[in-house]
């Protein structure tokens, strides 16, 4: 474990790995989120079946939809 530890959105220290890992926080992975939405990040090749077969990527994934508010003003 190497870069785990610094939050990839501000680059502070996370002591442990919480609900908001890699990130320091839900506002630093909200950002990062918002990031995909708004067509700053975008990916470089096409998604594949693959690509779920790791059940830590694809938990991550599940989460990460889990928290997902529809009726966030921020996604109107
Ligand atoms: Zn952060």
């Amino acid at each position: 474990m190497t870069d785990s530890s610094v939050c990839p959105k501000c680059g502070d220290t996370i002591p442990e790995r919480g609900p908001t890992w890699p990130f320091c926080s839900k506002r630093c992975s909200d950002a990062d989120l918002m990031g995909w939405f708004s067509g700053e990040y975008c990916l470089s090749r096409d998604i594949t079946e693959e690509d779920f077969a790791d059940p830590a990527v694809a938990q991550a994934f599940a989460e990460k939809l889990g928290t997902l508010d529809p009726y966030d003003p921020r996604f109107s």
